[in-house]
């Protein structure tokens, strides 16, 4: 619903499916993950066998989904998707394990959110290959082991933090996405605008990256508000003004700020003065859950130089004070 929240709703993920970059090659920015994942594909096709599980952290919208989907491509192997919170029981990771074909590459995206009992399984199954079905309860239960085919893990997490070291420490590589600079967004925005015929000059491609939150996922969905804005206001013509109005209707600030980035400055600088304050005290006051502020509105505020996470709290920086257009108290600066 929000138009700069960094997750795909509905229709958008057919959308999404058509403007992903299909292999490496057309992959944009993530210059050293592109490199590094790079030698790890043409080792395992050399030596012909899986390449090492691989780890991808970064914030949602960052390209992780469609980089797992580059690396079945690139190894021309079956790819499954699916997710943490769809993997309640060890028996539902078994049924999928048990069925991986040679080769296949498993995608769980939301790694972090896989149960316990799932989690212990996958253990044994990313090193060996193999997995115990636990069959009965109490003393009577026996473990029935169970040769599942060598497959690639691809995890997904937006916390690499949360992971547990032992899984943590199975994965062979371990690709931190980053943040998109406004360069590399007006790529990734003018080969959408290709995709989807539309007409987009220079100077709105810049406008529209600036305001993009680092991310191409919110880059592409601005693409399309601002496209619907300029059919209907402009002739169709996305100069740097209609980029700019469209965005400032949808409340992206000139910064990429949506209305959650702003509402936790405001509540930062207004509310506690500049902090320090807890994380749940800070999510109480925008009232949203605490995950919410911290995988979705913190990454990029701290980025833009706008808040600093320290051990006493969230602290609003001096920039963050210019941004909201509010004077830095005496206090504060103490
Ligand atoms: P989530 O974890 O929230 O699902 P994600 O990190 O998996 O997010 P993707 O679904 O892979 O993100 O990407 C979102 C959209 O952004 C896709 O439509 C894709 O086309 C586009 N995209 C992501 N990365 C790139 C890139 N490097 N070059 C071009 N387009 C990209």
């Amino acid at each position: 619903d929000e138009i700069v929240s960094p997750d795909a709703e509905g229709d958008e993920r057919a959308v999404e499916a058509a403007l992903r970059p299909k292999r490496l090659d057309e992959f944009v920015g993530q210059a050293r993950v592109r490199e590094q994942l790079s030698l790890v594909l043409q080792s395992a096709l050399r030596r012909n066998r899986p390449p090492d599980h691989v780890l991808m952290s970064g914030s949602p919208g960052l390209g992780k989904t469609t980089l797992a989907m580059i690396i079945a491509a690139e190894l021309g192997a079956p790819l499954r998707l699916t997710a943490g919170p769809a993997i309640e029981r060890a028996g539902d990771l078994a049924a999928i394990l048990s069925t991986l074909s040679e080769g296949e590459v498993l995608f769980i995206d939301e790694i972090h959110r896989m149960s316990r009992p799932a989690e212990e399984m996958l253990y044994m199954a990313m090193e060996d290959f193999r997995v115990d079905i636990v069959v009965g309860k109490g003393p009577g239960a026996t473990a029935i082991p169970l040769d599942i085919a060598p497959f690639t893990l691809v995890g997904a997490t937006t916390r690499a933090g949360l992971l547990p070291a032992p899984l943590r420490d199975r994965f062979g590589f371990v690709a931190h996405m980053e943040f998109y600079d406004v360069s590399e967004l007006e790529q990734v925005l003018r080969r959408s605008a290709r995709l989807l015929g539309v007409e987009l000059p220079d100077e709105g491609a810049h406008e529209i990256a600036r305001r993009s939150r680092g991310t191409p996922r919110i880059a592409n969905r601005l693409l399309r508000r601002v496209r619907d804005y300029a059919e209907v206001r402009s002739g169709g013509v996305i100069t740097r003004e209609t980029a700019a109005d469209a965005l400032s209707l949808y409340e992206v600030d000139g910064e990429g700020l949506d209305r959650l980035d702003r509402a936790v400055l405001d509540a930062l600088l207004r509310k506690f003065g500049g902090g320090p304050v807890g994380l749940s005290t800070l999510a109480i006051a925008v009232g949203e859950e605490p995950e919410t502020v911290e995988v979705v509105a913190e990454p990029f505020l701290v980025r833009q130089g706008l808040l600093a996470r320290t051990p006493r709290g969230r602290v609003a920086t001096a920039a963050a004070w210019a941004h909201m257009g509010m004077q830095v108290p005496l206090d504060a600066l103490g």
